[in-house]
Order: structure tokens, then sequence, then C-alpha cells
């Protein structure tokens, strides 16, 4: 099992020639915690994610990943982003094993370790198919195969079942909890879906419009697995609001 690792933000600012992306941010995440990001398009949400990923430049500000410069630990952060990502040219496990090639490892613990990381995922009858002869969801499936198999510290996932129909997002869903449950990692999960933010965390981060701030800070302590039906309402309605105001202020409060 990963532990995972400490995030730390100090009050990092992202700016584009001179126009704010991202204001001056403090921000931890904390070790083997789940954080869900939401907010609308343009706040900012991938620029902070890049930041985290150490694939940003700051224009201030520092990231420290357990104590240490980030940047200089990219073998310790899994990323998976909605485009899948996966090179055309190689199986399942081919895609899986190049995530392993940089670690050393001899070819038969290499191979062992794809194929463990393919069955975790159920496809372990699927491994020997190209990309393109897999499922949206199956592809996104070796996405996540991949970016786990190096027991990550932690895991960047930006909107990574955007593109996926409800059905397959809700398997995904379970499937990602159950990882997470097992691999300890910190994971930080950008989405738009407010509900499927509730599935998935520990801790909802809500951002204002762009350039956004962190306005609010939700703690989720709802056992795992979590069914759809239990989320908590009054979380979802107030985040509802805090995204679309003007939505709400057309709307009468029902009676
Ligand atoms: P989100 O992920 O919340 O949709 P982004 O982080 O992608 O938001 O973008 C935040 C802001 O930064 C937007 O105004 C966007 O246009 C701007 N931005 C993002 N990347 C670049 C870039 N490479 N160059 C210039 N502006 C950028």
């Amino acid at each position: 099992m990963t532990t995972g690792a400490e995030v730390i933000l100090k009050g990092v600012e992202v700016r584009f020639n001179r126009a704010v992306a991202l204001p001056a941010t403090d921000l931890t995440l904390e070790r083997g915690r789940f954080t869900a990001l939401v907010g609308p398009s343009g706040c900012g949400k991938s620029t902070l994610m890049n930041v985290v990923a150490g694939f940003q430049p700051l224009s201030a500000g520092e990231v420290l990943l357990d104590g240490r410069p980030i940047a200089a630990q990219s073998d310790r952060i899994g990323v998976v982003f909605q485009q899948y990502a996966l090179f055309p040219w190689m199986t399942a496990l081919g895609n899986v094993r190049f995530a392993l090639r940089s670690l050393g490892l001899g070819r038969a613990e290499e191979k062992a370790r794809a194929e463990e990381a393919l069955a975790e995922v159920g496809l372990s009858d699927h491994m020997r198919k190209y990309p393109a002869q897999l499922s949206g969801g199956m592809r996104q499936r070796v996405a996540l195969a991949r970016s786990f198999v190096r027991r990550p510290a932690l895991l960047l996932m930006d909107e990574p079942f955007g593109a996926l129909d409800a059905q397959t997002r809700l398997s995904m869903h379970r499937l990602l909890s159950r990882i997470f449950l097992k691999a300890g990692a910190t994971v930080l999960f950008i989405t738009h879906d407010i509900d499927e933010a509730l599935m998935l965390a520990d801790r909802v981060l809500v951002m204002s419009p762009g350039p956004g701030r962190i306005l609010r800070d939700y703690a989720i302590d709802l056992p795992r697995p979590r069914n759809p039906a239990e989320l908590p309402h009054a979380v979802k309605a107030e985040i509802l609001d805090l995204l679309h105001p003007a939505f709400s202020q057309t709307c009468p409060p029902s009676t």
C-alpha cells in the first residue's frame, strides 16, 4: 500500500502575460485524502492542477510535496486526463508496461505488475487489444491502470470520466473508490459534476468564477462505497447555488 503524499501550496499565483489565471492561493492536500475541485469553466481548475503536477511555472509562491519542491518529484505523481492519451500502437498491456519502464524492474516483474493492474480494472480478458479495439470506458480503465501501476503518492485527475456515458461513469466511480481505498494515494480530482464530486471525495472545494479563489471547503464524511441516492442533498444545493446564483435567484424558494 502506498502512503499518500502531503501537498502544500503557499501563495501560489499564475499569470499568463499580465492576466491572472490563479490568484494567490494557499491550500493543503492532506495525506491519503480524496479532494474534488469544482468551479465554473475558466476559473482556473486546470491551471491549479497543472501547478500541482509541476507542469505550470509559477508567477509567485511554491508547491511542496512532502516538504520538497514538487517539480523534482514527478515520478511520485500519476495523472489521468479526459482524453485517453494512450499510445495507439501499443496494446493495453503495452501501455501499462510503458509506465513502469523507467523503474528498472525485470521484464517478468514489469509484466506481472501491469497484468495485476489491468486485472484490478477488470480488463484481464482484453490486455492484448489495441486502444482502437476498446470502448471509451475500457480505454479510461487502461488509463487508470497505467496511472496507479507505479503506485503514485499523488494522483491527479482532470475530468477523467467527462466523456463517458452515465452508466459507464457509475461503474468507473465504484472502481475508482475501490482503487482509492486500496492504494491510499492522495487524490486531486477536477469535475463539472457535483454528484460525481460527492460520490467520490472526502473534501469538495468550490472555486469562484475566474480568476478563481477557493470559496468553500466541504468535508464529506460518508463511508464508501457510496450510494448515489444517499448523497448529501443540502451540500449539493449549496454548491449549485454558489455556481449558479442567477439560476437559483430566478426560482422561487419551495415552501
Ligand atoms: P478551468 O480548468 O477552470 O476551465 P483554466 O485553468 O483552463 O480553467 O483557465 C483559467 C484561465 O487561464 C482562463 O481564463 C484561461 O483562458 C486562462 N489560460 C489557461 N491556460 C492558458 C494559457 N496557456 N495561456 C493563456 N491563458 C491561459
